[in-house]
């Protein structure tokens, strides 16, 4: 039996990145940039103000203090968007908006608080002088030109993960697109006779087909392209049918039929149109799982077969399919968020196998608790519904006890990577 490290190792040789696709700036978000983006401008294109106040020659504002203020002509306002047409002198200032260019002459602003003009209004004058009433360095709150990018920088490189700052720095840059590994496309389908579509009354003896939304939100999540193919009944030909609708998929995923029952028809399927890269994985819930190659109208589509069970299915898929989908996106960080918390509850092992329990982690001061949400049969959902993680119990560990240090995968840390 395969451990889950190997069984990670063989899926992910099975994969590659994909090819870039150009794509409109926003709709990039969260994906990997495919290109090293160098500016062709400079950012931001000239010295501006970072305050709204008064441009000043700063050695003119030399011995300023309230009480001796220095008194400079006022000439002129400039606003951001707008290049001033004077130039500041020795005895003169311009009242200037945060944003706006710096007008000649001048090499320092003075912020509003550091003047008399709020006085001056006070006492219902009209500006036509202002006092500066503190000294003032040069370069004081001027933003440089090319502080943020210059032209030829390597603003951003290939391999980046598209954050709303990167999109925003593209922006910056005028940019309207970008090329960006495109998103895998992730056929999903059920297998079952007791399966029946959301929507439709539910007869005796069936079960709503809840499998294929949990594995479609998964795949979602991690950035791929679900590609739904509904339920195929068990038997060889309604499996046949169904895997043919997903020859254009970079992944494809089916739901149950990969145990030894007499109706999983999987294995059969995959024997006759594909080739089985291995069974089973020492981990609880899971082990029946098959991975290999599905040859769908001449084209070679890796093929991962979760078991039926609804915890089954979304395990396996967080320990195989997700590290599959975020290498296909030309991500690096493949393994799941993971943090060292004290067990809360005690929970036993009994067949050497991992075991992926469902837990609530809560952090405490500055240490992280777990415990168990309650039976986990790995047909009740609800534990998934229950928990933020997945506590691990190692294969050689027979059982944790209170107050012992675990391991737990993190279910809604995906910010992370
Ligand atoms: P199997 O892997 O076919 O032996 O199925 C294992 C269990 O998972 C059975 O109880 C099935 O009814 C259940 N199951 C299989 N497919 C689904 C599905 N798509 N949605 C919900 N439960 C399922
Ligand atoms: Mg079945």
């Amino acid at each position: 039996m395969l451990t889950v490290e190997e069984a990670q190792q063989k899926v992910l040789s099975y994969v590659d990145v994909l090819e870039p696709e150009e794509k409109p700036l926003l709709e990039c978000s969260g994906q990997v940039l495919a290109e090293d983006v160098y500016s062709t401008i400079t950012i931001p294109p000239m010295d501006n103000s970072a305050m709204d106040g008064y441009a000043v020659q700063a050695q003119n504002t030399c011995g300023a203090t309230p009480s001796t203020p220095k008194i400079l002509r006022l000439i002129s306002e400039v606003a951001a968007g707008y290049i001033s047409e004077q130039e500041v002198s020795p005895e003169t200032t311009i009242r200037i908006m945060t944003g706006a260019p710096v007008p000649k002459g001048a090499d320092a602003v003075v912020q509003f608080e550091d003047t008399d003009e709020e006085e001056r209004r006070a006492a219902g004058k009209t500006l036509v002088e202002i006092g500066i009433l503190r000294e003032v360095p040069p370069g004081l709150s001027i933003r440089r030109a090319g502080e943020d990018i210059a032209k030829g920088d390597l603003a951003l490189s290939k391999g980046t993960v598209l954050r709303p700052q990167e999109i925003g720095a593209l922006a910056s840059l005028g940019r309207t697109t970008a090329s960006v590994i495109r998103r895998p496309l992730v056929a999903i389908l059920s297998t079952g006779d007791e399966l029946v579509n959301v929507g439709e009354p539910l007869p005796p003896g069936k079960i709503y087909n809840s499998n294929t939304f949990s594995l479609a939100a998964q795949v979602r999540r991690y950035g791929g392209i679900p590609k739904i193919l509904g339920i195929a009944r068990d038997d060889m030909q309604s499996l046949t049918e169904a895997i043919d609708q997903g020859h254009d998929a970079d992944l494809f995923i089916t739901s149950a039929g990969v145990s030894v029952g007499r109706y999983d028809f999987v294995k059969d399927v995959l024997a006759k149109h594909g080739e089985i890269a291995f069974w089973s994985v020492r981990m609880k819930p899971g082990k029946p799982l098959a991975f290999g190659l599905l040859t769908i109208r001449g084209k070679r589509v890796p093929h991962l077969g979760v078991p039926g069970n609804p915890v089954s299915a979304m395990v396996s898929f967080e320990q195989f399919a997700r590290p599959a989908i975020l290498k296909m996106l030309g991500k690096k960080k493949l393994a799941k968020p993971t943090i060292i918390a004290i067990s809360e509850s005690r929970a036993v092992n009994s067949d050497e196998r991992r075991f992926f329990t469902r837990a609530m982690v809560e952090k405490r001061g500055e240490k992280y608790f777990a415990r168990l949400t309650g039976p986990q049969g790995s047909g009740i959902l609800t534990s998934m519904v229950k928990g933020n993680g997945l506590m691990i119990i190692p294969e050689d560990t027979k059982s944790i006890e209170q107050g012992d240090e675990v391991q737990v995968q993190m279910l809604d840390w995906e910010e992370e990577q």
